[in-house]
């Protein structure tokens, strides 16, 4: 698969370097996609996205809108190129195996029909080298079939090797479109897919499902603090903490900058509830370093809020809920974990 990043992590931390002052500089949130636009600028391997961005910057000031227009037409399209190819890819390995059964099958109709015509001329009377070229002839036509249809063998196995690979690639690129970088965590978009897709299983199966919006307090400080490469640590840290909190079904994702959500199939008010809590407890129970440097990061905490899913609630009511949930806690003095009403 021909990758479509190639930095090294250190060449990834020098562009993080410089893409995120660039945020600052033009006053946008970091969030993953404004990340990726700065991403792609900066590395400038796509001259024609890198001088559109350049005519928007001198022009005039650079808007949300206009980077959500330039991550779905340069970044978020290319995925869809990428899988356009391989779909015709696909669609090329399956014609050329159809058309060497084709190939065979003209092969074995012909066979057939030599076999019968040498049938009927064994009923006549023949001298015995006619029989005999005859004879000849069935086993030269023979072995032709044969290898005829080793041909056809390999051919499948040939095209059963390339759409095994293909779908490998589908299913790369499909994980890359819906994962976090930074975190590995299911990024927004992810994030956005499942609840739907989780959200018609609970109603299909009448269970309950929960969320809960996570979201770290005073994040701007431990960046203006130690720095940008340090607030990655802490997002990776707190999403590692994530990981081992959730069980197999639940689904964390990194849901904005320094905000995070998972969702909770077949689960209550109460038991997303303990889920936050327990991340709450785990997360602020001791101070934090650096790895590299050990110099102390210090108390890390998280703010929570958490909303069970109503009887035919809209998605986006269950997460406006949830988040004013946050809000509460955010008011109410920061680490803690707040129910949605
Ligand atoms: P609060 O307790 O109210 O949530 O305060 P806060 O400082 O966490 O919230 P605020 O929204 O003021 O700041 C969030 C910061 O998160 C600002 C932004 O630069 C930072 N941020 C967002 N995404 C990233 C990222 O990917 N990496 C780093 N290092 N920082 C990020
Ligand atoms: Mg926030
Ligand atoms: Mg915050």
């Amino acid at each position: 698969m021909e990758l479509r990043y190639q930095e090294s992590a250190e060449e990834a931390a020098q562009v993080a370097r410089q893409a995120l002052p660039f945020a600052s500089k033009h006053n946008l949130p970091a969030n993953p996609v404004n990340y990726a636009v700065f991403y792609e600028y900066i590395i400038g391997s796509n001259a024609s996205f890198c001088l559109e961005l350049e005519r928007i910057l001198k022009e005039k000031n650079l808007t949300q809108v206009q980077i959500e227009d330039l991550y779905q037409r340069y970044i978020a399209q290319e995925n869809e190129k990428s899988n356009r190819q391989a779909q015709e890819q696909l669609r090329n390995i399956m014609l050329n195996a159809l058309s060497s059964i084709i190939d065979t099958d003209s092969d074995s109709t012909q066979y057939q029909k030599k076999l019968s015509e040498s049938m009927i001329n064994l009923e006549q009377d023949h001298d015995f080298s006619e029989t005999r070229s005859f004879v000849a002839q069935i086993i030269k036509d023979t072995h032709m079939m044969a290898s005829s249809t080793a041909q056809l063998q390999q051919n499948l196995n040939q095209a059963n090797l390339e759409i095994t690979e293909l779908r490998q690639k589908f299913e790369r690129t499909r994980h890359e479109a819906l994962t976090d970088p930074l975190t590995g965590l299911t990024n927004r978009r992810g994030f956005d897919a499942a609840l739907l897709e989780i959200r018609k299983e609970s109603e299909a199966n009448k269970q309950n499902m929960a969320l809960v919006i996570i979201d770290i307090d005073h994040f701007k400080a431990v960046n203006d603090k130690f720095g940008h490469t340090t607030g990655d640590e802490v997002l990776k840290y707190v999403a590692a903490t994530l990981r081992e909190v959730v069980r197999g079904n639940d689904i964390a994702t990194r849901y904005g900058g320094e905000e995070f959500a998972i969702i909770l199939p077949e689960t209550d008010l109460e038991g997303a509830h303990t889920v936050a809590n327990n991340i709450r407890k785990r997360i602020c129970r001791a101070p934090i370093g650096r790895k590299a440097s050990q110099e102390i990061i210090g108390t890390i905490t998280i703010s929570a809020g958490v909303g069970q899913l109503k009887h035919q609630e809209e998605i986006n009511t269950l997460i406006e809920r949830t988040d004013t949930a946050l809000y509460d806690a955010k008011n109410q003095g920061r680490n803690r974990v707040c129910f949605a009403k």
